[in-house]
């Protein structure tokens, strides 16, 4: 058995966490979980977002399967997610956007992974005044960080068999840093020659991906790029609504939707438990639980095809508890 840390998180989080740990028991997952509440209800209570006992918890679980939290608005609050990445290392940000017959989109072929770094660029935060009318903001590349994501991003397309790697760059422009990001990637491409490795500059990529996203299989690309390129994949496949994501480092490693907490739904029985569950997937063939994740994907994919059951915001009327069942009969 292996222990699997759970942030339950605000508005939605409770209950999508509830759906997903009653399918990952159904299926049989191999795991016990250590469960925290995080968020607004802990921050009131005791001044953190995140108590003591749930960062411990991961620490030695090294297993993260995370629910949105809210981010309170206001002054010294810094980003959860930024904090987490920093802090636990985790390097890798991967974005599977697969198009789906639930959720009609003008691009119902795609199928696309991007490799987002995670820990530099412009991320480091480090921005100062030259004088009251002119602010420097630093963007950080290193050879070190640029090798990690981009020898992530070749493993995994050995490792799932993708066939094309595609590097995301402004190279043209920032000769030095995204040049360096761009020619670590050609150094490790020769140590995987079945892969096929090509580039692309940022603006040019945008473009190809709204005409024609089938022709890209893998993307990998430095932190500011990978942000706002992976929301873009994920409005080619109709919206957030579906899309998981996983945070990667050499030892820790956590798992989330990429939707918030969706206060407007909170409590309603409503919420779709789906980019969670995709996430736990993630989780499972991440430890080697291949089966257990695609016998969960084929009986989402069952109730899709021959039921109705779904929630509003697919289109159905069914409530959280009554999907979860509908994909725990098809297990
Ligand atoms: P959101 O993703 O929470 O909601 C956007 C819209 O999508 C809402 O109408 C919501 O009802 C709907 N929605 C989202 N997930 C859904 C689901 N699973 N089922 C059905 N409908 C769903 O975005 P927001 O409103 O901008 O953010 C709310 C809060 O979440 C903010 O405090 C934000 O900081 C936080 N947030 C957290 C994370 C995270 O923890 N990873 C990510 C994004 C936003």
């Amino acid at each position: 058995m292996k222990s699997i840390t759970v942030f339950k998180g605000d508005g939605i989080g409770p209950e999508i966490t509830a759906a997903v740990l009653q399918i990952l028991k159904a299926a049989h997952a191999p795991y016990d979980y250590e469960e925290f509440e995080v968020g607004e209800k802990e921050y009131k209570k005791n001044g953190a977002l995140i108590p003591e006992a749930a960062f411990r918890s991961f620490e030695k679980t090294k297993l993260l399967l995370k629910a949105p939290i809210t981010t309170p608005i206001g002054k010294g609050f810094r980003s959860l997610n930024v904090t987490l990445r920093k802090k636990y290392a985790l390097y890798a940000n991967i974005r599977p956007a697969r198009s789906s017959a639930v959720i009609p989109t003008p691009f119902p072929d795609v199928d696309i992974v991007t490799f987002r770094e995670n820990t530099e660029d412009l991320y480091i935060g480090v921005e100062y005044a030259m004088d009251a009318d002119t602010i420097h903001a630093v963007k950080l590349i290193t050879r070190k960080a640029s090798e990690k994501i981009i020898r992530a991003a070749f493993t995994y397309a050995q490792k799932h068999h993708r066939k094309k790697l595609t590097c995301v760059h402004k190279a043209n422009i920032l000769k030095q840093s995204d040049g360096l990001f761009l020619h670590t990637f050609y150094q490790i491409a020769e140590e995987y020659p079945h892969i096929i490795a090509e580039d692309k500059i940022i603006d040019n990529l945008c473009m190809q991906l709204v005409m024609h996203p089938a022709q890209f299989d893998m993307l990998v690309m430095p932190n500011l790029y990978g942000d706002i390129v992976s929301d873009l994949t994920g409005g080619l496949i109709g919206g957030l609504g579906l899309l998981p994501s996983m945070n990667i480092g050499t030892t820790y490693a956590m798992f989330e939707a990429v939707h918030g907490s969706a206060p407007d739904i909170a409590g309603k029985h409503i919420a779709n438990p789906t980019a969670l569950l995709f996430s736990a997937c993630l989780l499972l063939e991440h430890t080697g639980e291949q089966e257990i994740s695609q016998r969960i994907k084929k009986a989402v994919q069952t109730v899709w095809e021959t039921t109705n059951i779904r929630t509003p915001d697919l289109g159905g009327t069914a409530t959280t508890e009554e999907y979860t069942q509908a994909v725990i009969r098809q297990l």
